[in-house]
């Protein structure tokens, strides 16, 4: 396969199974939702250990259904972190809610609980809370969902970056990302930097019935086919409803039978990028590493470090074929958002950088950027 000469800090994995799982769709009776789609969702389903997966065609749609199946009065606002891509946020205004943003926790780069209830205390109109996995981190979920219990409250995780990741909570008990044990939704993104890929994809796993069927619903257009569901009487073996306002945010077959193919190398996948993660923990110099939580078994979707000459570090490395990149520019920094200043949050955005790390990533390959890096710092 031809590989770029740049370095990418993130990219896909594709073998000859994918290739043979897409092809046979291609020449099967169902392009679009079909077979495939319910599989690869019974499958999700079954490795998060969450009752039920709705995959749709990408992350930010799984957000947006997740956000108006749970969606209370218009107007309402929502809670999540700057630190994050604007889909999250996005999400929020789509449903008709307003975003509050609360500030991270320096190390852990996730939401900081203690800031979710002093910004409850002067809005007790907040319905819900979005915390973001930061990188593969998870963010403080027994102290958001008790949070959230005791304000009546949804929590939707949105852990883009952390499928395959576990951890234990505070009475030992191992929880897979995904299982839905402390929140209402957990959103995954199968966009080709993510920890699997279907082309574009997204996921909303759940572990209650109501809330899976309203996606379901929400994903097609509004429209049940379903005749238990039915409002009016039946005209015939054609009949079908529309119930709500509904959107194409279908995935395809042929990406479904993609993700199916990578779900099974899922593991494999993350032991790589947790090789990866611990050679660079070991062997870069003068620059912060990443927090590792104790309790918790991150899949790494992305090696951040803090460096203090970072645009000068960033360049230089492009300059010699290693793109970087920036997680995140804090989303109340956006000219569309345009929010007070969020103190960890603005100043973590000044030092970070992500490292190319990612299944397919050589050896050869991951010895030049630490080399690189190594030189660079010297100099700067
Ligand atoms: C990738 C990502 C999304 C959006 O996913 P898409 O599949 O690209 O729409 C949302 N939130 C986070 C944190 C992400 O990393």
């Amino acid at each position: 396969m031809t590989r770029q000469l740049r370095l990418p800090y993130g990219r896909q994995t594709i073998d000859q199974q994918d290739l043979n799982a897409v092809n046979n769709v291609m020449e099967s009776d169902w392009l679009t939702q079909g077979p495939n789609v319910f599989e690869f969702e019974e499958k999700l389903a079954h490795y998060c250990g969450a009752q039920f997966a709705v995959v749709v065609s990408n992350g930010t749609a799984a957000l947006h259904l997740a956000n108006l199946a749970l969606k209370a009065d218009a107007g309402s606002k929502v809670i999540t972190t700057p630190i994050s891509f604007v889909a999250t946020c996005n999400s929020v205004l789509y449903a008709g809610s307003t975003p509050m943003f609360c500030d991270i926790i320096p190390e852990t780069l996730n939401i900081n609980p203690v800031a979710v209830r002093k910004c409850l205390r002067s809005n007790p109109d907040v319905v819900g809370i979005i915390p973001v996995h930061m990188g593969g981190l998870i963010a403080d979920m027994e102290a958001l969902s008790e949070i959230a219990k005791a304000n009546d409250m949804w929590v939707i995780e949105d852990a883009c970056h952390a499928l395959g990741g576990s951890w234990l909570d505070s009475k030992g008990v191992e929880h897979r990302v995904g299982d839905c044990s402390f929140s209402d939704m957990t959103v995954f993104s199968f966009h080709p930097v993510k920890m699997i890929t279907t082309g574009e994809g997204g996921a909303i796993m759940t572990n209650n019935k109501q809330l899976e069927e309203k996606i379901a619903l929400l994903r097609s257009h509004g429209i049940s086919k379903n005749s238990k569901d039915f409002k009016n009487d039946s005209d015939g073996d054609w009949y079908y409803e529309q119930q709500v306002l509904g959107f194409n945010y279908r995935l395809t077959d042929i990406q479904a039978a993609l993700g199916i193919s990578q779900l099974k190398r899922l593991d494999s996948f993350v032991e790589k990028r947790r090789e990866i993660a611990k050679r660079y923990l070991n062997e870069l110099k003068n620059v912060t590493l990443p927090y590792q939580h104790p309790d918790a078994n991150s899949s790494w979707h992305l090696f951040v470090v803090k460096i203090k000459d970072r645009k000068a570090v960033y360049q230089q490395l492009k300059v010699q074929g290693i793109m970087t990149q920036v997680h995140y520019i804090p989303v109340t920094q956006q000219p569309f958002y345009h929010r007070e200043q969020l103190k960890n949050s603005d100043s973590f955005y000044q030092q970070c950088l992500s490292l190319p790390i990612y299944a397919d990533l050589t050896s050869q390959e991951h010895s030049k950027v630490i080399k690189s890096l190594w030189k660079i710092n010297q100099n700067c």
